[in-house]
């Protein structure tokens, strides 16, 4: 069992979907705004995978209805697995996973127990530690989270230890978890 989209439809505005000609970050053409999808059942498979993290009823007590996508302005999505989490803000409020106590608090809380938390803010990307975030130089990226290619940021070690990336997070208790991490430059 998932949870119902209910009236949120905001991953059919945020990512991109080849298969229907949709690139990021414009409403698919398809998409009843505030209802769902207006080729249903006949939508592309991709579109049928998609889940995002609101939806897993396993987090139901930490993603609380205030933070399904629409209102809280950020979807996130697992990656890699399960060994990532990648969060896509609406165009028009690009730091809502800063601005939002509770999904910044989510998003560093994954981090601080070791999963790979990215962000894109914008047109900019961040990556999210243990111990603070960084915006990320365009060079260290490849691809899109929420485009068709694959997506990926090479983070130097310096960098993942100074942000209690990865491996690192775990030798760092006492790990922030609500807005007072610091950006580290
Ligand atoms: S962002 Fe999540 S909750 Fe919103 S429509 Fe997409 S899958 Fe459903
Ligand atoms: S095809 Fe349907 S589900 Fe897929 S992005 Fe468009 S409106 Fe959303």
């Amino acid at each position: 069992m998932s949870r119902a989209c209910g009236s949120c439809t905001l991953c059919c505005r945020l990512f991109a979907v080849p298969e229907v000609l949709k690139p990021r970050d414009v409403w698919c053409r398809h998409c009843v705004i505030g209802h769902g999808c207006g080729i249903y059942p006949d939508w592309p498979k991709v579109c049928n995978d998609f889940f995002c993290l609101w939806r897993d009823e396993r987090l139901t007590k930490v993603l609380t209805d205030d933070l399904r996508p629409d209102r809280c302005g950020t979807v996130m999505v697992a990656a890699g697995g399960g060994t990532a989490i990648c969060a896509v803000c609406k165009p028009d409020q690009p730091f809502a996973w800063r601005d939002n106590d509770k999904v910044f608090a989510f998003l560093v809380g994954a981090a601080a127990a070791g999963t790979s938390v990215s962000v894109r803010s914008g047109k900019v990307y961040f990556v999210v530690g243990s111990r603070g975030y960084l915006e990320v130089p365009t060079d260290w990226v490849t691809g899109d989270i929420a485009g068709d290619g694959e997506f990926k940021i090479n983070i130097p070690d310096t960098v993942r230890m100074k942000l209690g990336i990865g491996r690192h997070a775990q030798q760092h208790p006492g790990l922030p978890t609500t807005a007072t991490a610091n950006v580290v430059h």
